[in-house]
């Protein structure tokens, strides 16, 4: 089956087939017994009285606590990333890197990924599980990888030099940074070789406007490929049309859920990612609150593929959510307005005083610029009601994920 090319229904009935065999393999994982003591089989209308599995749920039970005992060989221990509380360790087994490999492949042959491409691997290593990802997923692709860890940026710009690399693989924000060293030391860009061709994003939020800024630098394409630590990326994956992540709908359900009153929303609709994975994972994930927002779309794509895709907003770190409103503004909709202001400078902090008052502190790409305010801000304006400020400072870059969104409880003045 290509479920690039299945019909809804298709999907459906191959999702509830899986859940309907994967039953007895949750059993198998202790936290999931007690939650699972009265199902049966799980199908298409019980699986919404299972109770929802949360991070809290993750961090309060021991790896072990949450393994399918005997379902496949364990390899190793992965930790989820820990960018909002403590980080939970989880197993990881041999099937599970098939599995990778199969998404992985479907993910990559969608953007053409071949064997004669370098691809540089620009990310941090430990016990998190992105390294590992960004480097199994060109291997079915034949591609070569070469892991370069967070090298001094003048060390990477020598290799760049001097090494045909065809892709590089990072954070979004790295794109920036390495236009922004590029620029600073005036290095020449015809030395930048030829071969070079994509910049593919993971472990954080792209944007329209970032993306549009690092396409225009190093005349490339840039690509969103999607994942959490929980399961592994890329789970989706765009495709040269560059409008949502197409979906591997046999390896991941995906409920989207209203926060407010977690229910099904409709296609479209703002919600949080609820994921049920669909194979003997070792650490299985039933109804997984992921607290990423973003909404589905079931149209099919001007690439022909039918396949949902998925839009990602953004994750509590990255929002201002108004609990009595009801009602979220997402940082990626902020950067999409600073960014596509030339002259402001590819970092940003946005400070929330209060309830209302935003102040977000840009830096200029050039002191001799004037930047207009006002217009930034009726631009804020439009997609929601705060009271901004905007702020000239001196921002620097840091390498990995910045921070950019600060609450702090008192208002401006
Ligand atoms: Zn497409």
């Amino acid at each position: 089956m290509n479920f690039d090319h299945c019909s809804l229904e298709e999907i459906k009935d191959y999702q509830l087939k899986k859940l309907s065999e994967l039953t007895e393999h949750f059993k198998k994982v202790p936290f999931l017994t007690e939650r699972l003591r009265d199902f049966k089989k799980i199908d298409e209308n019980n699986i919404v009285d299972i109770p929802i599995m949360k991070k809290e749920d993750l961090r309060r039970f021991s790896p072990y606590e949450r393994t399918a005992k005997g379902s496949q060989t364990m390899k190793s221990l992965f930790s989820s990333s820990g960018t909002t509380g403590k980080p939970s360790i989880y197993a990881w087994g041999k099937n599970d890197d098939r599995i990778l490999e199969k998404s992985a492949k479907r993910c990559m042959s969608r953007v053409g990924i071949n064997e004669n491409d370098l691809i540089a691997l620009i990310t941090s290593t430990g016990t998190g599980i992105m390294w590992y990802c960004f480097f199994q997923q060109y291997q079915p692709m034949d591609a070569t990888t070469i892991l370069l860890g967070t090298p001094p940026l003048e060390d990477l710009y020598y290799f760049f030099i001097n090494y045909p690399i065809s892709v590089v693989t990072s954070l979004p924000t790295f794109g920036s940074l390495f236009e922004y060293y590029i620029r600073k030391k005036q290095l020449p860009m015809d030395k930048i070789p030829f071969n070079f061709r994509q910049f593919h994003c993971g472990g954080d939020f792209l944007s329209d406007a970032r993306r549009q800024r690092i396409e225009d630098f190093f005349s490339v394409d840039v690509y969103d490929f999607y994942g959490i630590s929980e399961i592994f990326g890329p789970i989706f994956g765009e495709c040269p049309e560059k409008q949502g992540f197409h979906m591997n709908n046999d390896l991941v359900l995906v409920e989207v859920l209203d926060p407010f009153i977690k229910e099904p929303v409709k296609p479209g609709e703002l919600g949080v990612f609820v994921y049920t994975t669909l194979w003997n994972k070792l650490s299985p994930l039933l109804r997984y609150w992921s607290n990423d927002y973003g909404y589905i779309i079931n149209e099919e794509c001007k690439c022909g593929r039918k396949s949902p895709r998925l839009f990602l907003k953004g994750r509590p770190e990255n929002m201002i959510i108004d609990k009595e409103k009801k009602d979220i503004l997402f940082i990626k909709d902020v950067e999409n307005i600073l960014l596509k202001h030339p002259d402001v400078f590819s970092e940003y902090k946005c400070i929330l005083h209060g309830q209302k008052d935003l102040k977000i502190q840009c830096a200029l790409n050039s002191p001799n610029c004037e930047l207009d305010k006002e217009l930034i801000i009726k631009e804020l304006e439009l997609i929601k009601n705060y009271n901004y400020e905007i702020q000239i400072s001196d921002l620097t870059f840091e390498f990995g994920k910045p921070t950019r969104l600060i609450e702090k409880e008192d208002t401006f003045g």
